[in-house]
């Protein structure tokens, strides 16, 4: 699906009569990596902006085929059907990703961890199943990012446990988005945005009328806990409401606490903003993990990235900087409207 919203067309010179051809947006949306994209682009030219939009989209896909664990040809499912068995050549991107991966780990103390997947992978949230305690026990002891061992020199990983099992999906959307924004860049434009998801990034202000992001309501679909203007940032929101089944009163989603391979429980949304998305992207999943305590402090310590956080009784939370900005001091600051 593609579609185009004129912002600005042509105006009238009044001393010299002629249409004088101006920049507009141009935007496509589709649905790619099991979620919307969509990127709008600033542009004096037609045939420019929808070249650099179909390359948006062609790039999406090829990251889609190619980091999708889902897909069989993937070169990640290539990765978990015979890294477990010994050295694999891989790609200088693929090595590129999971060194990125490994040093968002070190930096999380764990909580982020793309072998989570060695139990996550048992999960089924449209079928409501979770793994049996014995699945969860053996998949357990293959949770560790220390068991994919990167070889840089030769190009190669293999696993150093026999029942790892990787998956991206806590940092590939982002990453996406970075690429996109790149492709975009190169083109020498400096409006645009790009999202997969709940991954953003923004460049430019909007021509002095910035994007806004919402971050929803994590209780009540048709209802914004939060709206961000943003200028130059990339922005992530991780939430348990995405994809979960209730089983038992409990609430089992897709973001997974690598010590337990079970669902994460301290927070309802999580919603981080930085430079680049593929750290956003990776934080956002990471924080949630941690829980809003030990998240803040770990997001107080890089400077640059911020976040907020609705956490597991409904209470807005934000990063010091945000807090000070906003005249707020940093800790719980009551919402808006009564959260559930
Ligand atoms: P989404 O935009 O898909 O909702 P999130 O940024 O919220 O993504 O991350 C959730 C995804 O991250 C899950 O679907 C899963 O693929 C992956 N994931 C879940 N738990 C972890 C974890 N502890 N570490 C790394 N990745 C994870
Ligand atoms: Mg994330």
């Amino acid at each position: 699906m593609r579609f185009r919203t004129l912002i600005a067309l042509c105006c009238l010179s009044a001393s010299f009569h002629a249409c004088i051809a101006e920049a507009e947006w141009f935007e496509a949306t589709e649905s790619i990596m099991g979620t919307r994209v969509h990127a709008e682009v600033w542009h004096e030219q037609a045939e420019v902006a929808e070249r650099v939009l179909d390359d948006v989209m062609a790039e999406m896909r090829r990251i889609d085929a190619t980091y999708s664990p889902f897909i069989e040809t993937s070169e990640l499912s290539k990765l978990n059907r015979e890294a477990p068995e010994g050295w694999v050549q891989t790609t200088r991107e693929m090595l590129d990703l999971l060194a990125r991966s490994a040093r968002v780990s070190r930096l999380t103390g764990g909580a982020f961890d793309i072998t989570y997947a060695s139990v996550g992978r048992y999960y089924d949230f449209r079928e409501g199943q979770r793994p049996d305690d014995a699945t969860l026990i053996e998949g357990l002891a293959a949770i560790n990012y220390e068991y994919v061992e990167i070889d840089t020199l030769a190009q190669r990983v293999r696993f150093t446990h026999p029942l790892v099992y990787i998956d991206l999906g806590g940092i590939a959307k982002g990453y996406a988005v970075d690429r996109c924004i790149a492709l975009i860049e190169a083109r020498g434009i400096d409006q645009a945005a790009v999202a997969a998801g709940g991954d953003s990034r923004i460049i430019g202000d909007r021509r002095g009328e910035p994007w806004t992001v919402g971050i929803q309501d994590p209780r009540n679909d048709d209802v914004m806990a939060a709206l961000l203007p943003l200028v130059d940032t990339a922005v992530s929101t991780s939430g348990d409401y995405e994809r979960f089944f209730v089983e038992d009163g409990v609430r089992y989603h897709h973001i997974i606490d690598p010590r337990t391979g079970d669902s994460a429980r301290d927070s309802w949304s999580v919603t981080i903003l930085g430079k680049e998305a593929t750290f956003t992207d990776a934080l956002s999943t990471s924080v949630f993990v941690l829980g809003p305590e030990k998240g803040l402090e770990l997001i107080n310590s890089l400077p640059g990235v911020d976040a907020i956080i609705i956490d597991a009784s409904g209470k807005l939370l934000y990063s010091a900087d945000l807090a000070e900005a906003a005249g707020q001091q940093p800790t719980a600051v009551a919402p808006q409207r009564g959260l559930h």
